[in-house]
Protein backbone atom coordinates (compact mmCIF):
# COMPACT_ATOMS: atom_id res chain seq x y z
CA UNK A 1 0.00 0.00 0.00
CA UNK A 2 0.99 3.10 -1.32
CA UNK A 3 0.40 6.58 0.36
CA UNK A 4 1.26 10.01 -1.27
CA UNK A 5 1.27 13.51 0.01
CA UNK A 6 1.26 16.89 -1.96
CA UNK A 7 2.62 19.85 -1.78
CA UNK A 8 -0.69 22.03 -1.20
CA UNK A 9 -1.08 24.72 -4.52
CA UNK A 10 -4.31 26.90 -3.61
CA UNK A 11 -3.17 30.32 -2.02
CA UNK A 12 -2.97 30.87 1.26
CA UNK A 13 -2.92 27.28 1.84
CA UNK A 14 0.50 26.85 4.67
CA UNK A 15 -1.17 23.04 6.00
CA UNK A 16 -0.24 19.56 4.74
CA UNK A 17 -1.93 16.43 4.99
CA UNK A 18 0.08 14.00 7.04
CA UNK A 19 3.17 15.05 9.23
CA UNK A 20 6.16 12.95 10.12
CA UNK A 21 4.75 12.01 13.65
CA UNK A 22 1.81 10.29 12.21
CA UNK A 23 3.60 8.59 8.99
CA UNK A 24 5.11 6.02 11.26
CA UNK A 25 1.50 5.08 13.14
CA UNK A 26 0.44 4.27 9.13
CA UNK A 27 1.10 0.59 10.16
CA UNK A 28 2.99 -2.43 8.79
CA UNK A 29 3.30 -2.23 4.81
CA UNK A 30 2.25 1.36 4.17
CA UNK A 31 4.63 3.15 1.98
CA UNK A 32 4.50 6.97 2.59
CA UNK A 33 5.91 8.75 -0.36
CA UNK A 34 6.37 12.88 0.16
CA UNK A 35 6.21 15.42 -2.30
CA UNK A 36 9.11 17.93 -2.00
CA UNK A 37 8.62 20.93 0.54
CA UNK A 38 5.10 19.48 1.27
CA UNK A 39 5.45 19.90 4.68
CA UNK A 40 8.02 22.97 4.72
CA UNK A 41 4.82 25.86 5.25
CA UNK A 42 3.73 24.08 8.14
CA UNK A 43 7.78 23.66 9.59
CA UNK A 44 7.99 20.07 8.69
CA UNK A 45 11.01 20.00 6.57
CA UNK A 46 11.85 17.16 4.24
CA UNK A 47 13.98 15.74 6.36
CA UNK A 48 11.61 15.16 9.73
CA UNK A 49 9.83 13.04 6.92
CA UNK A 50 12.65 11.42 5.58
CA UNK A 51 13.28 10.24 9.38
CA UNK A 52 10.26 9.55 9.65
CA UNK A 53 10.85 6.98 7.19
CA UNK A 54 9.06 8.48 4.00
CA UNK A 55 10.70 8.60 0.51
CA UNK A 56 10.77 12.27 -0.63
CA UNK A 57 9.00 11.95 -4.29
CA UNK A 58 6.29 11.92 -6.82
CA UNK A 59 2.95 11.07 -4.53
CA UNK A 60 0.38 11.20 -7.45
CA UNK A 61 0.59 8.02 -8.62
CA UNK A 62 0.46 6.45 -4.69
CA UNK A 63 -2.74 3.95 -4.31
CA UNK A 64 -3.80 6.93 -1.96
CA UNK A 65 -2.94 10.63 -2.43
CA UNK A 66 -3.77 12.94 0.90
CA UNK A 67 -4.23 16.71 0.22
CA UNK A 68 -6.03 19.58 2.62
CA UNK A 69 -7.85 21.56 -0.48
CA UNK A 70 -9.23 19.67 -2.97
CA UNK A 71 -7.51 19.15 -6.76
CA UNK A 72 -7.12 22.06 -9.30
CA UNK A 73 -8.48 20.82 -12.54
CA UNK A 74 -4.45 20.44 -13.26
CA UNK A 75 -4.02 18.15 -10.51
CA UNK A 76 -7.22 15.82 -11.26
CA UNK A 77 -5.96 15.27 -14.33
CA UNK A 78 -2.53 13.46 -12.25
CA UNK A 79 -5.02 11.11 -11.11
CA UNK A 80 -6.48 7.83 -12.08
CA UNK A 81 -9.32 5.26 -12.28
CA UNK A 82 -9.48 3.48 -9.40
CA UNK A 83 -7.23 5.61 -6.94
CA UNK A 84 -7.98 7.21 -3.83
CA UNK A 85 -8.12 10.48 -2.94
CA UNK A 86 -8.99 12.67 0.61
CA UNK A 87 -8.79 16.24 1.17
CA UNK A 88 -11.45 18.97 2.10
CA UNK A 89 -13.78 18.51 -1.30
CA UNK A 90 -16.33 21.12 -0.59
CA UNK A 91 -19.06 18.58 -1.35
CA UNK A 92 -21.77 20.46 -1.05
CA UNK A 93 -20.70 23.76 -3.02
CA UNK A 94 -18.21 22.53 -5.12
CA UNK A 95 -19.91 20.77 -7.79
CA UNK A 96 -17.52 21.75 -10.77
CA UNK A 97 -14.39 19.92 -8.62
CA UNK A 98 -16.52 16.54 -7.44
CA UNK A 99 -17.91 16.09 -11.33
CA UNK A 100 -14.26 16.30 -12.08
CA UNK A 101 -13.36 13.57 -9.92
CA UNK A 102 -16.19 11.13 -10.84
CA UNK A 103 -15.44 11.53 -15.04
CA UNK A 104 -11.67 10.63 -13.03
CA UNK A 105 -13.26 7.47 -11.23
CA UNK A 106 -11.66 8.76 -8.56
CA UNK A 107 -12.71 7.32 -5.41
CA UNK A 108 -12.93 10.54 -3.23
CA UNK A 109 -13.37 10.53 -0.02
CA UNK A 110 -14.41 14.37 1.48
CA UNK A 111 -13.44 14.93 5.27
CA UNK A 112 -16.13 16.93 5.09
CA UNK A 113 -18.79 14.02 4.98
CA UNK A 114 -17.37 11.89 7.07
CA UNK A 115 -20.39 11.05 9.39
CA UNK A 116 -20.16 12.83 13.06
CA UNK A 117 -21.14 9.77 14.72
CA UNK A 118 -19.02 8.56 18.41
CA UNK A 119 -16.46 6.45 15.75
CA UNK A 120 -15.39 8.36 13.50
CA UNK A 121 -14.83 11.20 15.98
CA UNK A 122 -10.92 10.45 15.51
CA UNK A 123 -11.65 11.31 11.75
CA UNK A 124 -13.48 14.51 12.40
CA UNK A 125 -11.61 16.72 10.56
CA UNK A 126 -13.97 19.62 10.74
CA UNK A 127 -14.26 19.55 14.21
CA UNK A 128 -9.58 19.97 14.42
CA UNK A 129 -9.71 22.42 12.11
CA UNK A 130 -13.02 24.38 14.24
CA UNK A 131 -10.94 24.24 17.22
CA UNK A 132 -8.11 26.11 15.46
CA UNK A 133 -9.67 28.91 13.97
CA UNK A 134 -11.79 29.41 17.42
CA UNK A 135 -8.52 29.70 19.18
CA UNK A 136 -7.40 32.08 16.90
CA UNK A 137 -10.21 34.26 16.17
CA UNK A 138 -10.00 35.09 19.80
CA UNK A 139 -6.45 36.26 19.75
CA UNK A 140 -7.52 38.26 16.54
CA UNK A 141 -9.70 39.62 18.64
CA UNK A 142 -7.81 40.67 21.42
CA UNK A 143 -5.28 41.59 19.15
CA UNK A 144 -7.30 44.13 17.05
CA UNK A 145 -9.21 45.84 19.87
CA UNK A 146 -7.38 48.85 21.72
CA UNK A 147 -8.33 47.75 24.85
CA UNK A 148 -7.23 45.24 27.62
CA UNK A 149 -9.00 41.71 27.79
CA UNK A 150 -8.83 41.39 31.52
CA UNK A 151 -9.49 43.78 34.28
CA UNK A 152 -6.65 45.47 35.25
CA UNK A 153 -6.28 46.93 38.67
CA UNK A 154 -3.15 49.66 38.20
CA UNK A 155 -1.89 52.43 40.27
CA UNK A 156 -3.31 54.53 36.94
CA UNK A 157 -6.88 53.31 38.45
CA UNK A 158 -8.80 50.59 37.28
CA UNK A 159 -9.57 49.16 33.71
CA UNK A 160 -12.81 47.16 33.25
CA UNK A 161 -12.71 43.71 31.79
CA UNK A 162 -13.54 43.67 27.63
CA UNK A 163 -17.13 42.28 26.91
CA UNK A 164 -17.37 39.56 24.14
CA UNK A 165 -20.05 38.32 22.31
CA UNK A 166 -19.59 35.01 20.20
CA UNK A 167 -22.91 34.03 17.99
CA UNK A 168 -22.83 30.46 17.09
CA UNK A 169 -21.40 27.95 19.98
CA UNK A 170 -20.44 24.72 17.56
CA UNK A 171 -16.74 23.58 17.69
CA UNK A 172 -15.14 26.71 17.05
CA UNK A 173 -17.61 29.32 19.21
CA UNK A 174 -17.04 26.94 22.25
CA UNK A 175 -13.29 27.35 21.44
CA UNK A 176 -13.26 30.73 21.31
CA UNK A 177 -15.24 31.14 24.57
CA UNK A 178 -13.05 29.30 26.10
CA UNK A 179 -9.68 31.26 24.89
CA UNK A 180 -11.33 34.70 25.31
CA UNK A 181 -11.86 33.40 28.86
CA UNK A 182 -8.85 32.44 29.76
CA UNK A 183 -7.67 35.97 28.55
CA UNK A 184 -10.13 37.09 31.37
CA UNK A 185 -13.00 38.79 29.11
CA UNK A 186 -16.48 38.61 30.14
CA UNK A 187 -17.88 36.53 27.73
CA UNK A 188 -21.38 35.90 26.14
CA UNK A 189 -22.81 33.67 23.44
CA UNK A 190 -25.77 33.00 21.81
CA UNK A 191 -27.22 30.06 19.62
CA UNK A 192 -30.03 28.84 17.67
CA UNK A 193 -29.50 25.35 19.24
CA UNK A 194 -30.84 25.38 22.78
CA UNK A 195 -29.13 22.50 23.75
CA UNK A 196 -25.70 24.16 23.88
CA UNK A 197 -26.79 26.13 26.55
CA UNK A 198 -24.93 24.16 29.41
CA UNK A 199 -22.05 24.10 27.32
CA UNK A 200 -21.76 27.89 27.20
CA UNK A 201 -22.12 28.22 30.84
CA UNK A 202 -20.07 25.34 31.37
CA UNK A 203 -16.82 27.48 30.28
CA UNK A 204 -18.02 30.45 32.16
CA UNK A 205 -19.91 32.47 29.38
CA UNK A 206 -23.44 33.99 29.56
CA UNK A 207 -26.14 32.54 27.53
CA UNK A 208 -27.33 35.88 25.79
CA UNK A 209 -31.86 34.93 24.74
CA UNK A 210 -32.59 36.59 22.05
CA UNK A 211 -35.68 34.63 21.87
CA UNK A 212 -35.39 32.62 18.66
CA UNK A 213 -34.97 28.68 18.85
CA UNK A 214 -34.09 27.06 15.97
CA UNK A 215 -34.38 23.54 14.81
CA UNK A 216 -31.76 21.26 15.52
CA UNK A 217 -30.85 18.14 12.59
CA UNK A 218 -30.04 14.78 13.41
CA UNK A 219 -26.38 15.03 12.62
CA UNK A 220 -26.80 17.94 15.40
CA UNK A 221 -26.41 20.86 12.79
CA UNK A 222 -28.76 23.87 13.28
CA UNK A 223 -31.51 24.07 10.64
CA UNK A 224 -31.58 27.44 8.67
CA UNK A 225 -34.21 30.08 10.00
CA UNK A 226 -37.12 31.04 8.46
CA UNK A 227 -37.38 34.92 7.35
CA UNK A 228 -39.30 35.68 9.93
CA UNK A 229 -36.93 34.79 12.28
CA UNK A 230 -33.99 35.47 11.01
CA UNK A 231 -35.47 39.18 11.09
CA UNK A 232 -36.24 39.02 15.09
CA UNK A 233 -32.53 37.73 15.60
CA UNK A 234 -31.22 40.68 13.61
CA UNK A 235 -33.16 42.87 15.09
CA UNK A 236 -32.91 41.57 19.02
CA UNK A 237 -28.94 41.28 18.29
CA UNK A 238 -28.77 45.42 17.06
CA UNK A 239 -30.46 46.26 20.23
CA UNK A 240 -27.80 44.28 22.29
CA UNK A 241 -24.54 44.89 19.89
CA UNK A 242 -23.42 48.35 21.08
CA UNK A 243 -22.64 46.82 24.54
CA UNK A 244 -20.13 44.19 23.31
CA UNK A 245 -15.96 45.25 22.75
CA UNK A 246 -15.52 42.06 20.39
CA UNK A 247 -18.30 39.90 18.62
CA UNK A 248 -17.18 36.96 17.10
CA UNK A 249 -19.32 35.16 14.35
CA UNK A 250 -19.09 31.24 13.68
CA UNK A 251 -22.89 30.80 12.94
CA UNK A 252 -22.90 27.92 9.65
CA UNK A 253 -25.66 26.29 8.21
CA UNK A 254 -23.59 23.14 6.09
CA UNK A 255 -23.84 23.65 2.10
CA UNK A 256 -25.49 27.09 2.54
CA UNK A 257 -24.42 30.46 2.51
CA UNK A 258 -23.62 32.15 6.37
CA UNK A 259 -26.81 33.14 7.98
CA UNK A 260 -26.96 37.06 8.04
CA UNK A 261 -26.93 38.16 11.98
CA UNK A 262 -25.32 41.33 12.43
CA UNK A 263 -26.58 44.51 9.76
CA UNK A 264 -24.78 47.01 8.68
CA UNK A 265 -26.68 49.27 11.09
CA UNK A 266 -26.24 47.08 13.83
CA UNK A 267 -22.52 47.31 12.70
CA UNK A 268 -22.83 51.20 12.87
CA UNK A 269 -24.34 50.98 16.33
CA UNK A 270 -21.17 49.96 17.77
CA UNK A 271 -18.48 51.91 19.39
CA UNK A 272 -15.75 53.02 17.47
CA UNK A 273 -12.94 50.74 18.15
CA UNK A 274 -15.16 47.48 18.28
CA UNK A 275 -13.83 44.59 16.43
CA UNK A 276 -15.57 41.85 14.49
CA UNK A 277 -14.36 38.51 13.81
CA UNK A 278 -16.20 36.71 11.31
CA UNK A 279 -15.44 33.26 11.28
CA UNK A 280 -17.90 32.61 8.59
CA UNK A 281 -16.48 34.83 6.02
CA UNK A 282 -15.28 31.90 3.61
CA UNK A 283 -19.54 31.15 2.84
CA UNK A 284 -20.53 35.18 2.75
CA UNK A 285 -20.05 35.79 6.26
CA UNK A 286 -22.63 36.60 9.21
CA UNK A 287 -21.74 40.76 9.14
CA UNK A 288 -23.54 42.39 6.01
CA UNK A 289 -19.78 44.82 5.95
CA UNK A 290 -17.49 41.97 5.92
CA UNK A 291 -15.39 41.45 2.75
CA UNK A 292 -14.16 37.97 2.91
CA UNK A 293 -10.58 37.29 2.77
CA UNK A 294 -10.09 41.04 4.24
CA UNK A 295 -10.24 43.19 6.88
CA UNK A 296 -11.94 46.50 6.93
CA UNK A 297 -12.95 49.63 8.90
CA UNK A 298 -16.07 51.31 9.06
CA UNK A 299 -17.39 53.74 11.19
CA UNK A 300 -14.03 53.35 13.28
CA UNK A 301 -15.25 49.55 13.41
CA UNK A 302 -12.89 46.72 12.57
CA UNK A 303 -14.29 43.59 10.53
CA UNK A 304 -11.99 41.33 10.32
CA UNK A 305 -13.02 38.11 7.21
CA UNK A 306 -9.89 36.82 7.40
CA UNK A 307 -10.21 33.31 5.79
CA UNK A 308 -8.98 29.46 6.15
CA UNK A 309 -7.41 30.47 10.09
CA UNK A 310 -6.61 27.14 10.65
CA UNK A 311 -3.50 28.15 8.02
CA UNK A 312 -2.68 30.50 10.48
CA UNK A 313 -1.65 27.46 12.39
CA UNK A 314 0.04 25.60 10.22
CA UNK A 315 2.09 23.48 12.65
CA UNK A 316 -0.98 22.75 14.80
CA UNK A 317 -3.71 22.43 12.35
CA UNK A 318 -1.39 19.99 10.43
CA UNK A 319 -1.11 17.66 12.99
CA UNK A 320 -4.47 17.47 14.03
CA UNK A 321 -5.55 16.97 10.68
CA UNK A 322 -2.59 14.46 10.01
CA UNK A 323 -4.10 12.27 12.79
CA UNK A 324 -7.49 12.53 11.39
CA UNK A 325 -6.23 11.67 7.94
CA UNK A 326 -4.44 8.81 9.56
CA UNK A 327 -7.74 7.36 11.03
CA UNK A 328 -9.50 7.39 7.78
CA UNK A 329 -6.79 5.81 6.40
CA UNK A 330 -6.73 3.18 8.79
CA UNK A 331 -10.01 2.69 8.06
CA UNK A 332 -9.47 1.77 4.31
CA UNK A 333 -6.83 -0.40 4.97
CA UNK A 334 -6.65 -4.00 5.73
CA UNK A 335 -3.41 -6.21 6.48
CA UNK A 336 -1.60 -3.44 4.51
CA UNK A 337 -4.00 -3.36 1.28
CA UNK A 338 -6.61 -1.06 0.89
CA UNK A 339 -9.89 -2.70 1.04
CA UNK A 340 -12.96 -0.36 0.76
CA UNK A 341 -15.91 -1.31 2.75
CA UNK A 342 -18.90 0.03 0.97
CA UNK A 343 -20.65 -1.92 3.91
CA UNK A 344 -19.39 0.59 6.66
CA UNK A 345 -21.31 3.56 7.62
CA UNK A 346 -18.12 6.31 7.74
CA UNK A 347 -16.45 4.96 4.57
CA UNK A 348 -19.90 4.89 2.75
CA UNK A 349 -20.74 8.43 4.13
CA UNK A 350 -17.41 10.48 3.53
CA UNK A 351 -17.06 9.62 -0.32
CA UNK A 352 -18.24 11.90 -2.77
CA UNK A 353 -17.47 9.63 -6.31
CA UNK A 354 -16.19 5.99 -6.83
CA UNK A 355 -15.29 4.66 -9.41
CA UNK A 356 -18.25 4.02 -11.09
CA UNK A 357 -19.43 7.61 -10.78
CA UNK A 358 -20.65 9.96 -8.25
CA UNK A 359 -21.51 8.37 -5.09
CA UNK A 360 -25.17 8.47 -3.47
P1 LIG B 1 -21.26 24.55 12.25
O1 LIG B 1 -19.87 25.00 11.98
O2 LIG B 1 -22.05 23.97 11.13
O3 LIG B 1 -22.08 25.79 12.84
C1 LIG B 1 -21.59 26.55 13.91
C2 LIG B 1 -22.72 26.90 14.85
O4 LIG B 1 -23.55 27.91 14.27
C3 LIG B 1 -23.64 25.75 15.20
O5 LIG B 1 -23.58 25.52 16.61
C4 LIG B 1 -25.01 26.24 14.76
O6 LIG B 1 -26.04 25.81 15.64
C5 LIG B 1 -24.84 27.72 14.80
N1 LIG B 1 -25.82 28.54 14.05
C6 LIG B 1 -26.38 28.30 12.85
N2 LIG B 1 -27.22 29.30 12.50
C7 LIG B 1 -27.19 30.21 13.51
C8 LIG B 1 -27.82 31.46 13.75
N3 LIG B 1 -28.68 31.98 12.87
N4 LIG B 1 -27.55 32.10 14.90
C9 LIG B 1 -26.68 31.58 15.82
N5 LIG B 1 -26.05 30.41 15.64
C10 LIG B 1 -26.30 29.73 14.51
O7 LIG B 1 -21.31 23.54 13.45
P2 LIG B 1 -20.15 22.66 14.13
O8 LIG B 1 -19.34 23.49 15.00
O9 LIG B 1 -19.46 21.92 13.06
O10 LIG B 1 -20.96 21.65 15.05
C11 LIG B 1 -22.33 21.42 14.95
C12 LIG B 1 -22.77 20.32 15.90
O11 LIG B 1 -22.15 19.09 15.63
C13 LIG B 1 -22.52 20.61 17.35
O12 LIG B 1 -23.65 20.18 18.06
C14 LIG B 1 -21.41 19.71 17.71
O13 LIG B 1 -21.40 19.39 19.08
C15 LIG B 1 -21.75 18.53 16.87
N6 LIG B 1 -20.58 17.68 16.71
C16 LIG B 1 -20.72 16.34 16.96
C17 LIG B 1 -19.61 15.52 16.83
C18 LIG B 1 -19.71 14.05 17.11
O14 LIG B 1 -20.61 13.61 17.75
N7 LIG B 1 -18.77 13.28 16.61
C19 LIG B 1 -18.41 16.03 16.44
C20 LIG B 1 -18.31 17.39 16.19
C21 LIG B 1 -19.42 18.21 16.30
Amino acid sequence: MHVGVTKETAAGEHRVALVPETIGRLGEGVDVTVEAGAGEAAAYPDEAYREAGATIGDPWSADVVAKVAGPSAGEVKRLRSGQVLIAFLQPLTDVEGVERLATAGVNAFALESIPRITRAQPMDALSSQATVAGYKSALIAADRLPRFLPMLMTAAGTIPPAKVLVLGAGVAGLQAIATARRLGAVVSAFDVRDAVREQVESLGATFLDLGVRGEETEGGYARELTPEQQAAQQAELQARIPQFDAVITTAAIPGRPAPKLITAEATRAMRPGSVIVDLAAETGGNCELTQPGREVVDGGVTIVGITNLPSTMATHASQLLSRNVASLIGLLVRDGELALDWDDEIVAGACVTRRSGVAA
